[in-house]
């Protein structure tokens, strides 16, 4: 193992705002590592949409400056005390941590997975905490059954597509939404429905192919613009799922809305499923098992480490589809 630096390069905010924050630097000081962590050399960073949250101040940042960065694959460099996993230096592993936008990263290794030799560490990477998410929306916070009518938001982005592919493989019928120029690649998918939700009126769309039944689950990310009308959408005793904001934060409303359909209203996180060593063991295997089978990773655009503004203008300029990498 080569020895470990003092200093790396990463890329941190000292303050919120636009992608003009984000500052790339060569001098930043080495993670310690410490009880139950391990130091994990970055080969690929990936790129979600809540380093977005945090860097505009919608979820505050724990301190200044802060690395952002939510996921990351590379070799492992030190392995600290406590319950480690058997993890080793040398492993190639694939993990979710805060600020992997950077050279090296103390992560627990409660969430460091050592990456099975079937699987490329790009396609790991590219799935890992889009496609944790995807699962746990499935099996956790709505349990999807073969048969199920379901509404999925934003499918051509990266959540959304392996969302989608996992949900055809359960025997659901799908029914997606996106921006016009996302839809033939959505369409790939085979979806029982896309819908251009831009130009068309997605709930409108919903209720007559459900007959006016609507949706067992619909799975939110867009937040702001799409929360009512998924809310329409949801049949007698489903699921609205909303678990992200792309387009701002859910406005506030009155919970009686619920009763019209005895409705559920989840607003989950995808660590809140991940608590137990269990539970992320459970949930990644299934997910490269899936991999396994076929479900396509789609990466969108691998950038330099330092060109991460343009990565965030993308994601946020919606021009992205699938996983957006950073190369460290
Ligand atoms: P995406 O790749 O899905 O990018 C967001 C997509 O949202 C865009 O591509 C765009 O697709 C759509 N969108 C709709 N309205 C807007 C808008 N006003 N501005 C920007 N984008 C918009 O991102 P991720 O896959 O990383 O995340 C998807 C969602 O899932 C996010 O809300 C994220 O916060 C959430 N999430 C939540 C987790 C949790 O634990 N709760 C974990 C992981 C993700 P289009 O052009 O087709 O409209």
């Amino acid at each position: 193992m080569a020895p470990i630096p003092k200093t790396m390069k990463g890329v941190t905010i000292e303050k919120t705002g636009g992608v003009e924050v984000l500052q790339y630097k060569t001098d930043l000081p080495m993670p310690t590592v410490k009880e139950g962590q391990v130091l994990v050399k970055n080969e690929l960073s990936g790129i979600n949409y809540i380093d977005t949250y945090f860097r505009t101040g919608l979820y505050p940042a724990p301190s200044f400056p802060y690395i952002l960065g939510r996921d990351a694959s590379g070799v492992v460099q030190q392995v600290g005390t406590g319950e480690t996993y058997s993890l080793k230096e040398g492993d190639k592993v694939v993990y979710m941590a805060q600020s992997t936008y950077a050279e090296y990263t103390a992560a627990p290794a409660l969430h460091v997975k050592k990456l099975p030799s079937d699987i490329n560490a790009e396609t790991a990477i590219a799935a890992m905490l889009q496609g944790l998410t995807a699962i746990t929306l499935i099996r956790e916070a709505h349990p999807v059954k073969s048969g199920d009518w379901v509404l999925v938001h934003a499918a051509a982005g990266g959540v959304g597509l392996l969302l989608v592919q996992m949900l055809k493989d359960i025997g659901a019928k799908v029914i997606a939404t996106c921006s016009k120029g996302k839809i033939d690649l959505v369409k790939k998918y085979n979806p029982e429905l896309i819908i251009d939700y831009g130009n068309e009126d997605f709930k409108a769309k919903v209720l007559e192919i459900t007959k006016g039944e609507g949706v067992a689950a619909v799975f939110d990310g867009v937040g702001k613009t799409t929360f009512d009308g998924s809310l329409d959408c949801v049949a007698r005793k489903g699921s609205m799922v909303s678990f992200g904001n792309a387009s701002g934060a859910v406005e506030p409303f009155k919970i009686a809305r619920l009763s019209a359909k005895n409705a559920k209203l989840l607003r989950p996180t995808l660590f809140g499923y991940m608590a137990t060593r269990e539970e992320f063991e459970k949930y990644t295997t299934e997910l490269f098992d899936f991999i396994k089978k076929g479900m396509e990773v789609k990466v969108h655009e691998t950038y330099p480490l330092k060109d991460v503004a343009k990565a965030h203008e993308e994601l946020e300029g919606r021009k992205s589809s699938g996983k957006l990498l950073l190369k460290i």
